[in-house]
């Protein structure tokens, strides 16, 4: 859900439980004063069936009051006290007895709910002393013989137990005739004491009044359409229905007794129940207290209305209410609806905005310049898209650039994802392999190599993906790579792999190396050739040396010959060039001599052995002990030097001839050699050097002085010499591997510096 619905929704429920809860309020109100309205009138009608109710007690009570204030009454206490005649008036106990009939006749005449009047002696074990029945509408007095013995009958004790002048109700209950109780007929008593002049109490006036009646006639006289029960506090009651219908008396164990069980001995005055007929009602509770010794005594009066009927009222006021809160409900939700609707269409439309943006159908165009959240919201996201944006441009234009590089570049440039699919295939590789990029990119890498490669490339890959192990990434590796047309060609590739969005790409670098390989090929040709040439050379040198030797020698002989033959003949002059000849051919057989040394070096395959040179010069010094003592030269070894593996007089050889080189051409008193070895640094290998005190050699010479036969003097100026040292000393340096060059500065002495690295691991010979 949006937040804009969001906040509409929030708005119009706010409003609409607003106007729930006044709704609510007002419902409760009107419902609860309606029936508050309702309790009154029917509490107003219940007390007023009360106060009927009430009078009927009260006449009962005046009647016994002033009944029982009679003549007759005192009368009779008189006669009898006095044997029979009144000494008043002289009356007898039965004519005062006819005057008190007649009495008690003519009340009951008036009162025809009155079933019984009598005067009763207490003396007497409460004899009946007159008695006058209503039976059925015949009034009629009881004589003497009917009369009875009241003095258990609970109304005669409570009458005993009076006070002067009170009265006293009995129960209801039904009459009792010679201990005989009459369930047709139910009975108030009323009863007042008799007292004689002295004050003595003498008798009691006791009124029987039909209860039944006495209601009935209450009840009818009411006007009400509601349902009305009159209870004693014994829980006898008489209802009157609401359609007029007055019922007996029901006690409480009579079988169809059926009242509400609140109502029995029930102090609330007001409340609500289901009625049988009338469903749910409400009612209320009006007393009539008629004993002042014993307020719980009392008879009520119950009034039940139908509860819709009392509420009738407050459901008209209620259903304007409703229709009123429904109003409110709709108003208020409408405004809220359409106030939060405008508040939030700005943002509703700036997200609109956004979108459109977003999807490249407008440029961004947002309210920037409101005041408030939102303006300051779409300033904001303005200035982040323009710098979003600018560095968007700023990152097109290197990838431009980076995909012009990639495209012009003459390298194959090639990705590929962890299965080996391409992924990019540039303008270098379309050229190489014939494929154009559309054709290359999702096909397998093994279609720019041939099967074996492609094997060889598929189960390294896999190797890496299991084990992390590589020997191909970062590698320059020479491959054979296949065009589109079948035609296979080297390529030097390097793999490397990147990680792109956690994504494992491989970009591998393929350049084209057939040229290389052709001039690598013709390079191998050129040399073996030349080696061929060389070797070929070596072998005439070495016939031509070996096979000069004999005629020179010939030539020496003969000449020797011809000296000692004929040495008259040819003179002084003739023996001169004699000897002339003779030196020659010893020149040139020393010459020769070297050649075949020179061309022998590097021949017959020498085996290697483990050299120490310390101990080479050592013997080098004690061999020419005499030659260096007669030139006080002397001999330094300066550092350690390493064990080296190589052929041990040729490499005595090198030594030798440089350490008298070094002594030779030297015209210092002192002659200083010292020889010493310098540690390999970074690619350069290590190195030994000779170094002399003598006389130098000059720049232009440096180079030269290794070129076989090239001597710088002649033999008169520091002794004879072949010329064929130097060269000897590099190409044994060479055979074993090294190079040697010399420094030097003309005067001050010279150094001549070689390696002998292939020597140091495994010479080749
Ligand atoms: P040779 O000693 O028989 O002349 P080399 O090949 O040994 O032949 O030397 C060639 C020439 O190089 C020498 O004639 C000499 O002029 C020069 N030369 C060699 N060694 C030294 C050195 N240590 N100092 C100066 N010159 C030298």
């Amino acid at each position: 859900m949006s937040l804009r619905t969001r906040y509409i929704t929030f708005a119009c429920s706010i409003a609409v439980i607003a106007a729930l809860l006044l709704g609510g309020y007002n419902f409760y109100w009107v419902n609860r004063l309606t029936q508050e309205q309702a309790f009154d009138r029917l509490s107003d009608d219940a007390r007023a069936v009360a106060t009927q109710v009430e009078s009927r007690y009260n006449r009962l009570r005046n009647d016994a009051t002033a009944i029982s204030q009679t003549p007759p009454f005192l009368g009779m206490i008189r006669s009898m006290e006095n044997a029979g005649v009144d000494p008043l008036d002289g009356s007898t106990t039965a004519l005062w007895r006819e005057r008190l009939q007649t009495i008690f006749k003519a009340i009951m005449r008036r009162r025809p709910e009155y079933v019984q009047m009598r005067y009763i002696e207490v003396a007497d074990k409460g004899m009946e002393l007159v008695r006058v029945d209503n039976r059925d509408g015949v009034i009629l007095s009881i004589p003497g013989k009917d009369l009875q013995q009241k003095q258990n009958a609970p109304y005669v004790v409570s009458g005993i137990l009076l006070s002067p002048y009170g009265v006293h109700f009995s129960n209801i209950d039904q009459n009792v005739e010679h201990g005989v109780p009459d369930p047709n007929l139910y009975v108030l008593r009323v009863v007042t004491q008799v007292r004689d002049p002295q004050g003595a109490l003498f008798g009691l006036m006791v009124i029987s009044t039909d209860f039944e009646a006495e209601i009935d006639s209450v009840l009818r006289a009411v006007d009400s359409p509601y349902a009305i029960y009159v209870v004693d506090d014994s829980g006898n009651y008489i209802e009157r229905y609401p359609d007029g219908t007055i019922t007996r008396i029901v006690a409480p164990y009579d079988s169809e007794y059926a009242l509400p069980a609140r109502f029995s001995g029930s102090d609330t005055n007001t409340g609500e129940f289901n009625h049988p007929s009338l469903g749910q009602v409400l009612y209320s509770r009006a007393d009539v207290g008629f004993d002042v010794s014993s307020p719980h005594r009392r008879i009520s009066i119950f009034i039940a209305a139908p509860k819709a009927e009392g509420l009738a009222g407050a459901q008209e006021i209620q259903k304007v209410a409703l229709g009123l809160s429904l109003v409110l409900v709709l108003v208020t939700a409408g405004g809220a609806f359409a106030v939060a609707r405008r508040m939030t269409m700005p943002m509703k439309v700036a997200v609109e905005r956004i979108e459109d943006y977003a999807t490249g159908v407008t440029s961004l165009d947002l309210p920037t310049h409101r005041k408030d959240e939102i303006g300051d919201l779409s300033r904001a996201f303005t200035s982040l898209v323009d710098s979003l944006e600018e560095a968007r441009s700023e990152e097109r234009a290197i990838l431009a650039r980076l995909e012009a590089i990639a495209d012009n570049t003459v390298e194959g440039l090639i990705t590929t994802d962890e299965l080996g699919t391409i992924l990019s295939f540039n303008r270098g590789a379309e050229t190489m392999f014939g494929y154009t990029q559309s054709e290359a990119v999702g096909k397998p890498v093994d279609i720019l190599m041939s099967t074996e490669y492609a094997e060889r490339h598929d189960e390294s890959l896999a190797r890496y993906k299991l084990t992390g192990e590589s020997e191909v990434l970062g590698k320059a590796l020479e491959r054979e790579g296949m065009r589109k047309d079948g035609t296979e060609f080297p390529i030097e590739l390097t793999i490397s792999e990147v990680r792109v969005n956690g994504m494992r790409i491989f970009s591998g670098i393929a350049r084209d190396i057939s040229e290389r390989k052709l001039v690598e090929q013709q390079l191998i040709a050129t040399s073996e050739a030349l080696q061929k040439s060389n070797n070929d050379l070596e072998e005439f040198a070495y016939i031509a040396s070996h096979d000069l030797k004999e005629p020179i020698r010939a030539i020496s002989n003969h000449a020797q010959f011809l000296g000692e033959d004929h040495g008259d003949a040819l003179g002084d002059d003739g023996m001169k060039r004699l000897d002339r000849i003779r030196d020659l051919c010893a020149k040139s057989e020393r010459l020769v001599s070297d050649l075949l040394y020179f061309s022998r070096i590097g021949r017959g395959d020498d085996d290697a052995q483990s050299i120490d040179p310390s101990k080479t010069i050592d013997a080098i010094k004690s061999a020419l002990v005499d030659y260096l003592a007669e030139r006080k030269a002397t001999i330094d070894v300066v550092t350690d030097l390493p064990l080296l593996a190589g052929d041990p007089s040729r490499i005595k050889s090198v030594f030798q001839n440089l350490i008298v080189n070094g002594v030779k051409y030297n015209d210092r008193d002192e002659k200083r050699i010292e020889i010493g070895y310098e540690e390999p640094v970074g690619d350069e290998p290590g190195k030994f050097y000779v170094k002399d005190n003598g006389i130098g050699i000059p720049d232009e010479f440096q180079e030269r002085v290794f070129t076989i036969f090239k001597r710088l003097h002649n033999d008169r100026a520091y002794g004879p010499g072949s010329g064929a040292g130097l060269s000897f000393v590099r190409k044994i340096v060479e055979r074993h591997g090294g190079k040697i060059t010399v420094e030097s500065r003309e005067g001050e002495g010279s150094k001549f510096i070689f390696s002998l690295t292939e020597a140091m691991r495994s010479p080749e010979s």
